[in-house]
């Protein structure tokens, strides 16, 4: 019989997840601030909880994925949150894109407490939590490793150990900083094209067979129509959010700042997806770019 998982944090990205560790036959305990995000899960076929607490008091896995550092925090630290009640050798995975150092500080304590938390953030986006086809990025002592492994495997194709706790979100924040940076070219690019007289179709098809061929081209395309069953088809509903893609972006820059780095499109998008959040759109998919510029660029 499969052992029990706790999950907390049933968003975009964690639904799926949860229902992807249902299916495969684990039992699965869940919260989320969310009453109906945990009734979703629960017609699924997951037991709920009421605080972090009670799963930690529950299991010995827990997975995690919620927006941002705070919500990390609060969520294992807070009143009735898991380290109040964590059982020893209990293993945490939290799937978050967050600071790395606060990784390491949650990591700190789990240690004091006889237990592991490693990170674990992933990179595939909404269709590929729903497939089981993401992308894990572990940091985490060695000797943890495969049962991290065992439990992620569930949900996604690819489990890399990239060192320590924190090199996990070390290699995210570098993801996503390109992943913004391509969006918004992806974007320019597809403007500057339609306004060129192009099918929005076939310039993606282009692309997409040529040497401009990135995520946001192929798999992600942020002009609407190009492609079904992405945000920018659905009135940028779903997906990942403006908001979540700035944080990102704030993350690589402070890291940029503290080891020197040089990076001014990284900077540049970063203005831009704040600029996007500060006007409202920060609830709609990060793709909603490509819209902003053809309603700046005027008919
Ligand atoms: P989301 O905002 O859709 O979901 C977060 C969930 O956490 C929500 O259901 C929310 O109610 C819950 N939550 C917030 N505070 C809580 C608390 N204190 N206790 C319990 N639950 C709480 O976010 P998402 O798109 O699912 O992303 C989650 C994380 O994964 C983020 O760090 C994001 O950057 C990262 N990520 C997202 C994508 C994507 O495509 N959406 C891809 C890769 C990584």
């Amino acid at each position: 019989e499969k052992p029990l998982i706790g999950f907390i944090g049933l968003g975009n990205m964690g639904n799926h997840m949860a229902r992807n560790l249902v299916s495969k036959g684990y039992p699965v305990l869940v919260y989320d601030v969310n009453t109906a995000a945990v009734d979703g899960l629960k017609q699924a076929g997951a037991k709920t909880a009421s605080n972090p607490a009670e799963i930690a008091a529950n299991t010995d896995r827990i997975v995690t994925m919620l927006p941002a550092s705070k919500h990390v925090q609060e969520v294992y630290t807070g009143n009735n949150g898991i380290f109040s009640k964590v059982v020893k050798g209990t293993i945490m995975l939290d799937s978050s894109t967050i600071d790395p150092a606060v990784s390491q500080d949650m990591a700190k304590v789990a240690e004091g407490k006889g237990a592991f938390y490693l990170d674990a953030p992933v990179s595939g986006g909404v269709n590929a939590a729903k497939q089981a086809l993401l992308t894990f990025m572990v940091g985490g002592p060695d000797s943890k490793f495969p049962e991290a492994q065992e439990i992620l495997q569930n949900m996604g194709k690819n489990v890399v150990h990239c060192g320590a706790v924190g090199t996990g979100q070390a290699a995210k924040i570098c993801n996503n900083m390109l992943l913004g940076i391509s969006m918004i070219g992806t974007s320019e690019t597809m403007n500057l094209g339609i306004k060129l007289g192009l099918d929005p179709k076939m310039l993606a098809k282009i692309l997409n067979m040529s040497s401009g061929r990135c995520w946001s081209s192929d798999t992600y395309n942020p002009c609407p129509g190009v492609f079904e069953n992405v945000p920018s088809s659905n009135n940028y509903d779903g997906g990942f959010g403006t908001a979540l893609m700035t944080k990102d972006l704030g993350l690589a820059n402070n890291a940029a700042k503290d080891t020197n780095s040089a990076v001014s499109l990284g900077q540049r998008a970063f203005e831009i997806y704040t600029k996007m959040t500060e006007k409202g759109y920060g609830g709609k998919d990060f793709s909603v770019i490509f819209k902003i510029l053809e309603e700046m660029s005027g008919p």
